[in-house]
């Protein structure tokens, strides 16, 4: 395994990693390839790692190595072809599946194991069946082997905020004894809320890193799952917590309701920097092409509303709003539709439209009305509008030829 840091490096300054920079770590090919309707061929998920390598995302984990021999050999072709992120894969804490993990990355130009266990008592009790100290020694142990093959080994404790604080940070210090050089705090279930998940990070940086050399060394990061539809205002709040590492899949797609979306922290991060104060190597251009990527690949496609990358994400229909955004796109758009990759914002003409979009979009068409005219074309539209969801061009077309002409205009004939 090839590694191009020194020895005494911290992991904040191999990975590039400030106290004003946030990494990106997209686990799309693992949390979100393993949910239903979102499983992926070997060349759709190198197709996918070669788009999330150029979105700029600085950790990609590309799968569970010892899942199945399918997850195993994509790692491996991934870890060979692409060279910039840093490859990472994932492993329970035990011995088989590190061993696995480091073959899958051992062509990896940069490599991170992840290695994960349990902390919340409920699933040391009923999953694992294991006892506190016991979960605490295998830790130690498995970190460290992990850390005999890789430079990089992040340690994520599973369900972390159903875990009692003052185990949780017993925990998160034997992981870096060890050598972990990235500690993830995941919200597993999806339980938490802005205020605990900030205060969480808040809590183990005072009971572990504070005042030690750890605070410059280890990275802490978020993976927030969306059971309650705060997956991304949690992981806004670890940011503000102090986590410099964010898990997140494009589309949020993962488990359960999903993950953290990608392109929603991307973009909060950019159009709030006023308020959050970091920066990131997303290149936000990138993430709707990404984002089509993906939902052609998988099984579905994200809400038509879905925030930054849905179809109706820059859509304005209703009168109001339309006059507002032909007069200055500002009065309703906090970043525009070319900032995040998307092709033009849309004005949609429907029955909530007014008569200065319906007048825009004729004049778009070749169509400039006198206004007795847009006033008969406009009453037309309305009807039609009343009848038919969806307006086409062909239908504005006709009933602008038809009222140029000065013929009265009924819904009847243009439809
Ligand atoms: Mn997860």
């Amino acid at each position: 395994m090839q590694t191009v840091y020194g020895k005494n490096d911290t992991q904040a300054e191999r990975m590039g990693a400030t106290h004003d920079t946030v990494l990106f770590f997209d686990t799309t090919l693992r949390d979100g390839e393993q949910s239903p309707g979102c499983s992926m061929s070997e060349p759709e998920k190198l197709l996918m790692a070669h788009a999330l390598e150029e979105l700029g995302v600085d950790i990609l984990e590309a799968g569970f190595a010892i899942s199945s021999e399918g997850d195993f050999q994509a790692i491996r072709r991934i870890a060979r072809e692409i060279r910039k992120p840093v490859i990472a894969s994932l492993a329970r804490a035990r011995r088989e599946d590190i061993e696995r993990a480091a073959a899958s990355i051992d062509g990896a130009e940069r490599a991170r194991i992840h290695t994960f266990l349990a902390s919340s008592d409920i699933h040391l009790e009923f999953k694992l069946k294991m006892s506190r100290e016991k979960a605490l020694a295998q830790v130690g142990e498995m970190v460290a082997l992990a850390r005999s093959y890789a430079e990089d080994v992040e340690f994520s404790a599973e369900d972390a905020t159903r875990t009692e604080i003052g185990y949780l940070c017993a925990m998160v210090r034997v992981a870096i004894e060890a050598g972990a050089t990235t500690i993830n705090l995941p919200d597993t279930t999806g339980y938490s809320t802005p205020e605990d998940y900030a205060a969480m990070y808040r809590a183990v940086h005072g009971c572990v890193l504070a005042g030690t050399p750890y605070a410059e060394r280890v990275v802490l990061s978020t993976h927030c799952h969306d059971d309650l539809g705060l997956a991304v205002a949690n992981t806004l709040a670890g940011i503000q917590g102090g986590a410099r590492q964010v898990e997140c899949t494009i589309n949020g797609i993962g488990e359960r309701a999903g993950n953290a979306a990608l392109e929603e922290i991307a973009a909060a991060l950019t159009v709030r920097a006023d308020r959050y104060q970091v920066r990131s190597n997303i290149v936000l251009e990138k993430l709707y092409p990404v984002s089509q990527l993906l939902g052609e690949t998988i099984a579905f496609r994200p809400a038509p509303n879905k925030a930054i990358v849905g179809e109706n994400a820059f859509a304005h229909e209703a009168g109001i709003h339309q006059h507002g955004m032909l007069a200055n796109p500002l009065t309703y758009e906090i970043m525009t539709p070319a900032s995040v990759g998307q092709p033009a914002n849309k004005l949609v003409l429907g029955k909530h439209s007014g008569r200065a979009a319906l007048r825009a979009r004729l004049k778009e068409l070749g169509f400039a009305l006198e206004p007795v005219e847009l006033e008969a074309a406009y009453a037309a539209f309305i009807t039609l509008a009343d009848r038919k969801k969806s307006i086409y061009d062909q239908d504005l077309i006709s009933l602008a030829a038809r009222a140029s002409e000065g013929q009265t205009v009924s819904a009847a004939q243009v439809y």
